[in-house]
This record gives C-alpha cells, sequence and structure tokens, in this order.
C-alpha cells in the first residue's frame, strides 16, 4: 500500500494537469482578445465624466452655483416668445395672455369701484420690438449693456414676451408713468394691497440686485403655464 501511496502524491493525474493548463492559456487568450475593448471603454468612461466635470452635470454643491446656471444675461433670465395665438387685445395698442385677460380686466374693475383708475401702458412686446428697444433705443441714449439691461431686458430675456407682464400706472397721474415715483400713486398702493388677489405679483421689487425697481411692472402668475414660465424666477 505504502509505495501506492507515494505515487499518488507526487504523480498528478495527466487529465488533470491538462485541464489547468488550459483553463489558464484560454484565461490568457480571452484576455488578450478583449483588451483592446477594455482599454477602448476605460477611455470612454474616463473622457465621459471628464467632460461632465466640464459641463457641470455633476451635482452641484450648493444653490449659489445652481443659479449660476439658470442662464441669466445681465440678470435677466431667458423667456420664450409666446405664439400670436395666445395672445388678445384689451387695448387698441396691447395685446396680453389669454389667460391673463380676465384676471387683470377685473382687477381694473375692482379698482375702480375703490375709486382707483389703473391704465395699461405695455402688455405683450415681441422679442423684435425688444431688440429694438435694447439695441437701438438705449445705445442712442449712450448706455453700456449692463446700464441698459439695469432698465430694460435684452431680447429673448423679457417678461414681456411671455405675454404675462404688465406695465400698470395711475391714470389720474401719467407724470408718474415708467417712473419710480408711479410708487407714491394711490394706484401703486391699492396694487399693493389687492393685486395677489388676481395673481398678480410686482417683478422687479427694491431688493433685486440686477434690475433696477419697477413699482409699475406686475407678471401674472394665475395658471400653469404662467407658473411654469416663471418657476425659475420664484426660485
Ligand atoms: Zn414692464
Amino acid at each position: 500500500m505504502q509505495p501506492n501511496k507515494d505515487i499518488n502524491q507526487f504523480d498528478i493525474p495527466l487529465a488533470r494537469r491538462t485541464r489547468l493548463n488550459n483553463s489558464n492559456s484560454i484565461f490568457l487568450k480571452n484576455l488578450l482578445i478583449i483588451s483592446p475593448f477594455l482599454f477602448l471603454f476605460l477611455s470612454i468612461f474616463s473622457l465621459r465624466l471628464i467632460r461632465n466635470i466640464e459641463i457641470g452635470s455633476l451635482p452641484i454643491p450648493n444653490s449659489q452655483a445652481q443659479r449660476n446656471l439658470d442662464h441669466r444675461i445681465l440678470g435677466h433670465l431667458p423667456y420664450a416668445e409666446i405664439p400670436e395665438e395666445k395672445l388678445v387685445l384689451i387695448e387698441p395698442n396691447i395685446k396680453v395672455h389669454i389667460d391673463m385677460r380676465d384676471s387683470l380686466l377685473k382687477m381694473r374693475d375692482q379698482a375702480k369701484k375703490d375709486g382707483i383708475y389703473l391704465v395699461f401702458l405695455s402688455g405683450y412686446r415681441s422679442i423684435n420690438m425688444q431688440n429694438e428697444i435694447f439695441f437701438s433705443l438705449k445705445s442712442i441714449r449712450n448706455q453700456e449693456a449692463a446700464e441698459r439691461a439695469r432698465v430694460s431686458a435684452p431680447p429673448g430675456y423679457s417678461e414681456h414676451s411671455t405675454g404675462f407682464a404688465i406695465d400698470i400706472g395711475d391714470a389720474t397721474q401719467r407724470e408718474t408713468d415708467f417712473e419710480t415715483e408711479f410708487e407714491n400713486t394711490d394706484a401703486f398702493k391699492w396694487l399693493i394691497k389687492n393685486a395677489a388677489k388676481f395673481h398678480f405679483k410686482l417683478s422687479f421689487n427694491k431688493y433685486n440686485k440686477f434690475i433696477d425697481y419697477e413699482p409699475w411692472h406686475w407678471r401674472y402668475e394665475g395658471s400653469i403655464e404662467a407658473l411654469k414660465v416663471f418657476e425659475t424666477s420664484n426660485r
């Protein structure tokens, strides 16, 4: 029995040796075959990672960084132009978004009942018209772009192109139209007290760090479409 035991200890059966050798070489062969693909995969993965870091699509750690990604130009957010079929005339020269017409007219009626006479100065403005205002009118006044942007939005960045913005004056004090002094009129005081009932909100208050205070400029937030349009601005 002893000799047999010795033989068993040192002599690994031929079949098992062959299998071991075979599996090693198959593994190496497979590794050689897949290595270019593995290299390619790792390269693409690394490139994507670098690109993601560059374009900032990785999670942003703070809200300041989030704000930097909201595509403002000179403090103004971008707004798309409303399609023509959603606009309605409320005055011979003023169009607004159909969603806000009823509410706006109701607000004017209610003010009248309270002895306050609101006058609508400007509603929808096309991107073309905004282009004219921003690049032509303001350059005549010798203002630089950043200066102009404090009082007027660059084309494509005006709330007026959404049809949801309205500039309001006091019919009894027209000299305050588009002036900060409008805030001293009865119309403004009435708006501050009552506009929210009709879903209107002052867009640019005294604390906006980019845009000058515009007591005459109000926007409508009384429909889902309007809320979507102003979602970023309300963040
Ligand atoms: Zn305005």
